[in-house]
């Protein structure tokens, strides 16, 4: 008779994709090189070179004492998760497959993937935060995740304090003893660059703040929305956040063609989060989770091509005798804070960026209406170029004079660059420019 553990060895090793290389001899490959083949096992899905989509509700068990092992590890009764598939909404080839190479860019420990952006920010704050807890934010957030904060935690007794997303240490410090004072601080939740004011989070300053005022039993996990710089141009796991979170709708997807979220980080923490997802069911399904592992083939050349196109295309605009000034992470003031906080967190200046015309809104519509390739649609990280008016769309609720405060005017129009010809966009551009 087998033991029960080379029981389930034998079953493992039956099911288990074999591991893929993530190095020869010394040399690390590289996330895009990992993106074409990590994570499937070929031998596993008849020989077929891309990985099947699996439509199903359920996965058979080899044998009774292997179900009850899966069940032990999804229920937590043993550390280290699910060994093998169960039912589809705690996980599924697709989204594992996804899962493992999300967790590449950023040299993560572990993903979890999301029906949605807005799905993994609600499972994140569902599984971290308690009524009589505080949130300590940066400000400005994603109108839908300031909502989800603000309102519905509200609804719980959960309260929150933020600082603004360009803070100083000493900003920073002040408002996590504000914050101590009030309740348990339980998660500390960025996002940069801010929308649409690109203010950067000085990440590493956030962690050293933590650090200072917390004990290692009372530590708010740090996680941060990554969605407008990653995972290409930002990795702020390395600048000390625990979590990392995408709308994966964005760059990712990145053919304005679906909706799903991604968390990545680190282990303890992704599988307290992957325990309440197991819970509610906010896994995405296998379809998008398929549609994402093709778009992640060609992800760096995407980004590679946007953030080259977003170059030029805001050079030609910072000189335009009607434009006021373009907001473009490419133009921080050298001796900056923010320039300084850009060298030590960035690896490029994104796609998406604020133009501000001479005028109000009248100039901003003229400019929006004459638009023959850019498309007048919110969101960004397609691979078309959308440009909308924040104040008259995006943030139409926000109250006016915090609109002031961010900077959000009526002439101000956003901008997300995709992988047109760059000289296409310019010229059109410049002609929606003149009808001005
Ligand atoms: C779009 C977006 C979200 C929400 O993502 P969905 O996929 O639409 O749910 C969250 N944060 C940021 C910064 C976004 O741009």
């Amino acid at each position: 008779m087998p033991t029960e553990n080379e029981a389930s060895a034998e079953t493992s090793q039956h099911r288990t994709p074999r591991p893929s290389p993530t190095s020869i001899g010394n040399h690390k490959l590289k996330p895009q090189t990992l993106m074409l083949g990590y994570g499937f096992d070929p031998e596993l899905s008849e020989g077929s070179l891309k990985p099947p989509i699996f439509l199903t509700s359920t996965f058979v068990f080899e044998t009774a004492a292997a179900g009850k092992r899966f069940f032990e590890g999804v229920t937590g009764k043993r550390p280290g998760g699910a060994e093998g598939l169960i039912y589809s909404r705690f996980n599924g080839p697709n989204q594992e497959i996804l899962e493992d190479r999300l967790a590449v860019w950023e040299d993560a420990d572990d993903a979890l993937a999301f029906s949605s952006g807005m799905s993994a920010i609600a499972t994140l704050l569902l599984t971290f935060v308690r009524p009589g807890d505080v949130v300590v934010h940066s400000g400005p957030l994603y109108a839908a995740t300031e909502t989800l904060i603000a309102k519905i935690l509200g609804q719980f007794g959960v309260s929150w304090l933020d600082f603004p997303s360009g803070a100083s240490r000493e900003q920073i410090d002040a408002v996590i003893a504000e914050a101590k004072a009030k309740g348990r601080v339980s998660l500390i939740y960025l996002e940069s660059p801010a929308n649409p004011t690109n203010q950067l989070v000085d990440v590493e300053g956030v962690a050293a703040a933590r650090d200072a005022a917390f004990g290692a039993d009372d530590k708010p996990p740090i996680a941060i929305d990554n969605t407008f710089l990653g995972p290409l141009w930002a990795k702020p796991l390395a600048q000390g956040a625990d979590l990392s979170i995408y709308s994966l709708t964005k760059y990712v997807g990145g053919h304005s063609d679906l909706v799903a979220g991604g968390l990545v980080g680190e282990k303890g923490l992704i599988n307290q989060v992957r325990m309440f997802r197991n819970t509610i069911g906010t896994i995405c399904d296998p379809n998008t989770a398929w549609m994402l592992l093709r778009s992640l083939e060609t992800l760096e050349l995407r980004m590679d091509r946007a953030g080259e196109n977003a170059r030029k295309v805001c050079e030609f605009l910072r000189d335009h005798p009607k434009v006021e000034k373009v907001g473009y992470l490419g133009f921080l003031e050298e001796g900056s804070t923010q320039a300084d906080i850009y060298r030590r967190h960035c690896l490029g200046a994104g796609s998406t960026f604020s133009l501000y015309l001479k005028g109000g809104e009248k100039e901003a519509f003229a400019f929006l209406d004459n638009l023959k390739i850019a498309n007048l649609a919110v969101s960004l990280g397609g691979t078309e170029t959308l440009a909308s008016a924040p104040a008259a769309m995006t943030h139409l609720s926000v109250p006016d004079e915090r609109k002031k405060a961010l900077d959000i005017t009526d002439n101000l129009v956003r901008i997300s660059i995709g992988v047109e010809d760059p000289d296409d966009l310019i010229a059109d551009f410049a002609n929606a420019l003149n009808a001005v």
